[in-house]
């Protein structure tokens, strides 16, 4: 449950309006609530608490520093992609002794310094991979812990951009192929084999995918584990959210009307999974990112120009798909709602952003209140996988982000200045 909501007429997060963050950081801006961050982590860390379990936050779905102390604090762990993500763990002060090391291609540089840096595991994807871990390992002199990550060729039944669990994607290393891929890493010097792991998709709606995944993968990791003296299995991430009814589920009254029953909570999650991997007596590892942060967060942005075109009724807004990508890039829904309640009939409308791109839109023929130049709407569920996936296409500046906590409110990303988009950039010798 997250703490965006109205208060009389004001969009608030916690005990701060919206439109007072936007008078003084400006638009487009995510806003981002520490207590629904910690919410939804121990509500995680609670279910799971039957189990010996590290909850690991893919940092990719938002990895501004700030929300990285939050979870840090909170006892969390950090599923990791890559270089500048570990060593964002550490500029945050996380731990990376409570990190593992993802992604298909990491590098030797990537590996060394890892395995320098103390990761809890790395989860390979290949063989070459754990071919490459074992030579950097051997000349650091050097132990490194690795995992498998099985695909356990299950569907989860989400959007294809998101769906990683079948053998038309390129994660993992197929079911049938595990044991022998141990077999051979085992005889690796500079490897432990510490552990397996699994992560079907992203935004799953149901538990069970999850159930299926782990029921197929359970007789291999029992035998796995005796044979390798297995530490943890883990299970991935990919717990969905709400995107429909996003604004009226943070209201604690509508987790009790029907259109709550289907949903899947962290309650539902480990009353079906607990029971199947408590027998095993390993550590359960888990990887949210969306689950955490999603509903945490939302963009805000400024109404520029209301254009009717007969056919359309188009909401020109300062943000764009610069800033959120996802309905552009995976169809996805954001709920948008005024941050300052408005009465009267609805008007189908496309909010669109100012790109030149047809695919700079936020939704299409939707009824929304009317809104003229001036008014600020928020794009609602935009925590995770929005500011992290933010460009400076058409030379915008990357949006701003605050977080807050009760009645305070803090920049934790400052606008980025327009001359910083090319500061990196020279021009040739010739050209000068
Ligand atoms: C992206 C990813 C996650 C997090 O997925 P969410 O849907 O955000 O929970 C976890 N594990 C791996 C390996 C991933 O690639």
């Amino acid at each position: 449950m997250h703490s965006i909501r109205y208060v009389g007429k004001e969009l608030s997060c916690e005990g701060v309006t919206i439109a007072s963050l936007v008078q003084q950081h400006g638009t487009p801006l995510y806003v981002y609530s520490q207590a629904t961050l910690e919410d939804h982590f121990d509500k995680l860390d609670n279910a799971l608490a039957p189990l010996d379990h590290l909850i690991c936050y893919a940092m990719k779905a938002n990895s501004n520093q700030a929300v990285m102390r939050v979870l840090a604090n909170a006892g969390s762990g950090f599923d990791t992609v890559s270089e500048g993500e570990l060593r964002r763990v550490i500029a945050a002060g996380g731990d990376p002794a409570k990190c593992v090391f993802a992604g298909v291609g990491k590098t030797e540089a990537e590996i060394e310094f890892a395995l320098k840096a103390g990761i809890y595991c790395f989860n390979c994807e290949s063989e070459p991979e754990l071919q490459r871990i074992n030579q950097v390992a051997a000349r650091l002199k050097k132990i490194a812990p690795v995992a498998v990550r099985v695909n356990p060729n299950v569907d989860a039944g989400t959007h294809a951009k998101i769906t990683t669990g079948t053998y038309e994607n390129k994660f993992g290393i197929a079911f049938e192929q595990v044991e022998g891929v141990y077999a051979r890493a085992a005889k690796l010097k500079n490897l432990r084999l510490r552990g397996i792991q699994t992560h079907i998709g992203s935004q799953l709606t149901s538990v069970k995918p999850f159930e299926a995944a782990v029921n197929k993968l359970l007789p291999l990791v029992t035998k796995l584990k005796a044979k390798y003296k297995f530490e943890f299995f883990s299970i991935g991430g990919g717990l969905g959210i709400i995107y429909k009814d996003a604004l009226a589920s943070g209201d604690p009254a509508w987790w009790q009307t029907p259109a709550a029953k289907d949903i899947l909570t962290p309650a539902t999650y480990a009353a079906h999974l607990v029971p199947l991997l408590q027998p095993l007596n390993l550590r359960i590892l888990i990887e949210p990112g969306r689950f955490i942060v999603g509903n945490a967060g939302v963009l805000v942005t400024r109404v520029e120009h209301v254009k009717k075109t007969g056919k359309k009724n188009f909401v020109i807004v300062d943000a764009a798909m610069n800033d959120l990508i996802r309905p552009a890039f995976y169809d996805s829904y954001h709920e948008i709602v005024p941050v300052t309640k408005k009465g009267g009939a609805t008007v189908s409308s496309d909010v669109v952003g100012p790109i030149c791109e047809s695919g700079d839109y936020f939704c299409k023929d939707r009824p929304l209140p009317k809104v003229g130049e001036g008014d600020y709407l928020a794009l609602l569920s935009a925590g995770a996988y929005g500011s992290v996936m933010g460009s400076n296409y058409n030379s915008r500046a990357l949006a701003a982000e605050v977080l807050v906590h009760g009645a305070k409110s803090a920049a934790v990303r400052t606008r980025q200045k327009i001359a910083d988009i090319w500061a990196d950039e020279r021009l040739a010798d010739w050209l000068k």
